[in-house]
């Protein structure tokens, strides 16, 4: 029996922090990643925990496009952390950042159309993108990147060709409920697919209730997923044969903010159960599973699948979870608005 690779990315970055809309606040660096609360790190810092206790290898698409803003480089000491505990350090950018390229960004934000986009941009540009995360990487001491994830998983044919074009052969820009182009070649819910030349693996996307002919369908994401869909969803992909799936989450995800600033803030206590449940699941089912980084997944040939199944989760754990998520962001909401503010 196949044994299925699973995964878990994480996109670190860091935050605009309402900058772009609000002249009186400025982008947020290292709190958007580690979300230390009362001397403890509940983001980065709980995820690396977690992995550690359980014997799981992630990929970290670490974004580098914001060393624009940040020039003492605080991501620098994170990706090489992240690097030092055994996991991958993959690329990850938001185009936005180059606004703080040009002394007069406020003024240009509010004059450029979506600053974020990778979809519709320039060839030339998104080589020079990704090439200043290329050169980010060399300059961090770190292993050059060999697999890209968009900033919100925008893509178009361009970007797969400005990848080849700078020889990294692995993606996740696809999952198809956050962003599509509508171009069936990149409706992609499961498996491993060429592209231009790169090997696209999208984050899983399924199906989790239909009405009629009409699907809704949910990328999985620790944030938006209950544990008990998301064992499902992995013993189907198992059962199926699927090689790999690919999930998505973020540090900030294990925290509830108040404000963009974190004046106040709280670990978030569902999703970080969520990720100590699957993590210590791959560890209970190594011979079903196995929780390695993408990269180590895709080099091996045995992870092609082309045949793009969509799941499907049961419509009665999908119910059960929207009234959870919607009571738990309820209580957080209260909870915050009692909450002393952080001074750190
Ligand atoms: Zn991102």
């Amino acid at each position: 029996m196949m044994r299925t690779r699973v995964s878990i990315t994480i996109d670190t970055e860091f935050s605009i922090g309402g900058a772009f809309a609000d002249a009186s606040r400025s982008p947020v660096a290292e709190q958007n990643v580690w979300c230390n609360i009362k001397g403890r790190s509940e983001g980065l810092g709980f995820m690396l925990d977690t992995f550690r206790r359980h014997q799981v290898q992630a990929t970290f698409f670490v974004e580098t496009v914001q060393r624009f803003y940040f020039k003492d480089d605080p991501m620098c000491a994170i990706a090489r952390q992240i690097h030092a505990e055994g996991h991958e350090v993959q690329l990850h950018s938001h185009p936005c950042w180059t606004m703080f390229a040009h002394e007069d960004w406020r003024e240009r934000v509010r004059h450029t159309r979506m600053p974020d986009n990778f979809h519709g941009r320039d060839f030339d540009d998104t080589v020079s993108l990704l090439q200043q995360g290329i050169d980010t990487f060399s300059e961090w001491g770190l292993p050059a990147p060999r697999a890209f994830r968009s900033g919100n998983l925008q893509h178009d044919e361009n970007l797969f060709r400005a990848l080849a074009k700078v020889g990294i052969p692995y993606s996740s820009n696809i999952a198809v409920p956050v962003f599509h182009t509508g171009s069936p070649d990149y409706a992609l819910y499961s498996g491993t697919h060429e592209r231009h030349g790169v090997l696209e693996c999208p984050v899983l996307s399924y199906s989790d209730w239909k009405v009629g002919p009409r699907k809704h369908m949910k990328a999985l994401t620790i944030a938006g997923t209950s544990f008990a869909e998301t064992r499902i969803l992995l013993d189907k992909a198992q059962a199926a044969g699927i090689p790999l799936v690919v999930i998505l989450t973020h540090p900030f995800e294990y925290v509830q903010k108040a404000d963009p600033g974190y004046s106040r803030a709280r670990r978030h206590a569902l999703t970080q159960q969520r990720l100590v449940q699957l993590c210590a699941y791959l560890q209970d089912n190594k011979d079903r599973f196995d929780a390695c980084g993408m990269v180590r997944a895709a080099d091996d040939p045995a992870c092609r699948d082309e045949r793009n199944l969509l799941l499907s989760s049961p419509v009665w754990h999908s119910v059960p979870r929207m009234g959870m998520q919607v009571a738990y962001d309820r209580y957080g909401r209260w909870a915050l608005a009692n909450t002393k503010p952080l001074t750190s």
